[in-house]
């Protein structure tokens, strides 16, 4: 079996002219979408994503505005910025790029967040919402694997929902931003669902884990973790890892996915590859979050907004 390649750089196309007309619609009634992005020290997976989200957000005419801070921020400062966020009008979502140095709490950062600008949701009143299956916002990775998934599903004919219902979903990897994430939308979805971290890799049961995945999602930042004898013949194969890897000979550095591609190819029946696949519809889902926030905001307080 050779898989069928999701094109994520189409699927995103649809997306962001859906957002661009959104915002548009916005911009025309006076309400403003700005989104922020708060780094602190100097990390490249955090780099390129500001770089593509300042690109992708001026092409849907969505501001940007960028806060770097250096590695040795202390959490007071970090908030004092968080306020000034929250409080700033032209900003309608923030987003907090991880990792964040081990000094500063993660958790308490998070909760600095005005909700409603929490386009990630990682606040905990937000986090909450999600895993009761009543999401103000969905997190953009996991959301963008689901819509890509989704739209694969509609795609191929399948009916999705007797899709889910007879399907086991595993998803690899636990973060608080992707991978548990991920699992509460599979559960929204009503698939029977399995959630593994490194533990089962480290117990060697990662193979009799995802051996038995009609979906597998990959979320576990380790290059090339997932080889055909992971898969199932015929599974659905989402891999969310974006890992740079520099070259010793040239220097340059590309980015690879956790999943072998060329490995698992011939065996799934639908593979996303790195890059291109869940990554460009992530970098539009998150702009999309910023202008549901500016909708929000502008609805719960008209008058503050215009
Ligand atoms: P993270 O916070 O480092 O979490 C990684 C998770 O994977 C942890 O739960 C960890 O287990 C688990 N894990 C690590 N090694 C494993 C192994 N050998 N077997 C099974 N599980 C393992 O990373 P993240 O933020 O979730 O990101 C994961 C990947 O997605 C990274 O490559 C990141 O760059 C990428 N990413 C992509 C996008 C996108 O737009 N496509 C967005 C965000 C992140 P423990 O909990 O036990 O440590």
């Amino acid at each position: 079996m050779t898989a069928t390649i999701i094109d994520g750089r189409k699927i995103a196309d649809t997306l962001r002219a859906q957002v661009a007309a959104e915002a548009r619609m916005l911009a025309a009634g006076g309400i403003p979408c700005g989104v922020a992005t708060v780094t602190v020290g100097n990390d490249y997976a955090s780099r390129s994503y500001v770089s593509r989200l300042k690109r992708v957000g001026g092409q849907l005419g969505v501001r940007h505005q960028a806060i770097n801070l250096p590695a040795d921020t202390t959490q007071g400062t970090v908030r004092d910025m968080l306020a000034r966020l929250n409080a700033d009008q032209s900003v309608s979502g923030i987003l907090i790029l991880r990792p964040l140095p081990p000094h500063l709490d993660e958790a308490d950062v998070f909760q600095e967040l005005s909700p409603g600008k929490d386009i990630e949701a990682v606040h905990q009143d937000n986090a909450g919402l999600l895993a009761l299956g009543r999401p103000r916002y969905l997190p953009s990775t996991p959301a963008s694997a689901f819509h890509v998934l989704d739209g694969w599903l509609d795609e191929a004919g399948e009916d999705r929902a007797g899709f889910y219902h007879r399907s086991l979903i595993v998803v690899v990897g636990r973060s608080a931003n992707v991978g548990k994430p991920a699992v509460s939308l599979a559960y929204d979805r009503q698939a029977a669902v399995e959630s593994i971290d490194i533990w089962a890799s480290r117990a060697g049961r990662l193979g009799w884990h995802t051996r038995r995945a009609d979906v597998l999602v990959v979320a576990a930042g380790v290059p090339g973790l997932i080889r055909s004898e992971h898969v199932k013949e015929g599974a659905i194969v989402l891999d969310i890892g974006i890992n740079p890897q520099t070259d010793p000979v040239t220097g340059r550095t590309r980015v690879v996915g956790d999943v072998d591609f060329d490995d698992v190819v011939t065996r799934a029946r639908a593979i996303t590859p790195v890059p291109g696949g869940v990554g460009p519809v992530t970098d539009v889902w998150l702009i999309r979050n910023t202008v549901a926030a500016a909708r929000n905001i502008a609805a719960s307080s008209p008058t503050e907004q215009r």
